[in-house]
């Protein structure tokens, strides 16, 4: 199915923002003291779709929550009552722009997890629910390496409109898939064009999205070659490398936090006299306590073997079970990281250095 694709200049695009904010729920990047995270929007004034990928938070909390509330209960003489929290897991239709390529992706490794061995249909109700309108970066970050990963950036199916900035103050909106067809139609482009707002455009929009792709894919410092670093770590286990790689972690999980293909969570009770909530909380595989079992065993006690299976699940173990990686290379670990430890460094120090 081909997709209509339009351009529009920053001020066509600033109006079809007003309009997706008067008639959606709409999420955008919001800066607070000089970093960006995703909140809801009424107004392009609040926010910046175009925000620079190392000061974001990644979309993943717009699905998979960091910490919510999935049950409350009170315990009575009687026994316990259960109830329902007073948060909406399901979220209604809602659009969210300026989404990173690297986070549509990550969509997309998600999904595989949540349709899994057990449903999450909070999840799928949230992805059904949502249109991902995505602005391309125009420039690589320091830690950026979606390009080396197995995935199209240029051609990604992962979000429903794509936002592309041209030359000479063009702006290109192309629809990516048939919910964003879908989207656009809604939101009356067609119209739009007549009052000159917009345009349709097709030859020239592609030569110049074409353009723009290979001035961004041009940007980036680092580069790899994944399928090298999949099958040099698929044969090693026990390196010394790994103790070498993660000799400054902290422990403190920030990584998988940010991180928005990682999906661990915990389970946790906070319970006041006779009352008490349960909620489902962000984990990590770096967490010291991660696999501690009830009897006391802790089968990850060193930081090495923690860091081991955070770099084998991502680059081995997921590919084998899903066939692509776990990683989409946005860099948000390393930017976040507070003793500078590289994922793109570690695996490919490790793949290396085990030769
Ligand atoms: S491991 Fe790091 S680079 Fe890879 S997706 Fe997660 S945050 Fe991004
Ligand atoms: S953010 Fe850095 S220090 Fe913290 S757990 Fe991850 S690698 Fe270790």
């Amino acid at each position: 199915m081909s997709f209509s694709t339009f351009v529009t200049d920053t001020a066509g695009l600033q109006k079809f923002y007003e309009a997706i904010m008067a008639s959606h729920d709409t999420y955008a990047p919001v800066e607070k003291f000089g970093k960006f995270d995703f909140k809801k929007v009424t107004s392009p004034a609040e926010c910046d779709p175009a925000s620079p990928i190392a000061k974001t938070q990644s979309i993943k909390p717009l699905f998979f929550p960091r910490s919510a509330k999935v049950m409350k209960y009170v315990a009575t003489s009687a026994g316990t009552d259960v109830g329902e929290t007073d948060e909406d897991p399901l979220a209604g239709k809602r659009v969210i722009l300026g989404v990173k390529h690297c986070d549509a992706r990550s969509l997309q490794v998600l999904d595989k997890v949540y349709n899994w061995d057990y449903i999450d249909t909070d999840y799928q109700k949230r992805r059904m629910n949502t249109v991902l309108v995505s602005t391309r970066c125009d420039k690589a970050d320091t830690h950026c390496f979606c390009t080396s990963l197995d995935y199209d950036v240029e051609n990604l199916d992962a979000l429903d409109v794509l936002v592309v900035n041209g030359e000479a103050g063009k702006v290109f909106l192309k629809a990516r898939t048939e919910k964003g067809e879908a989207f656009l139609k809604e939101m009356n482009i067609e119209q739009r064009t007549t009052n000159g707002e917009f345009r349709s455009a097709a030859d020239e929009a592609e030569t110049e999205m074409k353009k723009q792709y290979e001035s961004f894919a041009g940007s980036f410092r680092l580069k790899m070659d994944y399928k090298e670093v999949n099958a040099r770590l698929s044969k090693i286990f026990d390196t010394p490398e790994f103790e070498n790689v993660s000799g400054n972690c902290v422990s403190c999980n920030t990584c998988a936090f940010v991180c928005p293909s990682c999906h661990c969570f915990k389970i946790s009770d906070e319970k006041i006299r006779d009352t008490g909530v349960r909620y489902k909380s962000y984990d990590s595989c770096n967490n010291g306590y991660f696999t501690l079992m009830a009897g006391g065993h802790n089968p990850r006690p060193a930081k090495y073997r923690r860091w081991r299976q955070r770099a084998m699940h991502k680059f081995v173990y997921y590919k084998e079970r899903f066939g692509e990686n776990l990683c989409v290379g946005c860099g948000k670990c390393t930017i976040s990281c507070p003793v500078n430890i590289s994922i793109f460094e570690v695996v490919n120090q490790v793949s290396i250095g085990a030769e």
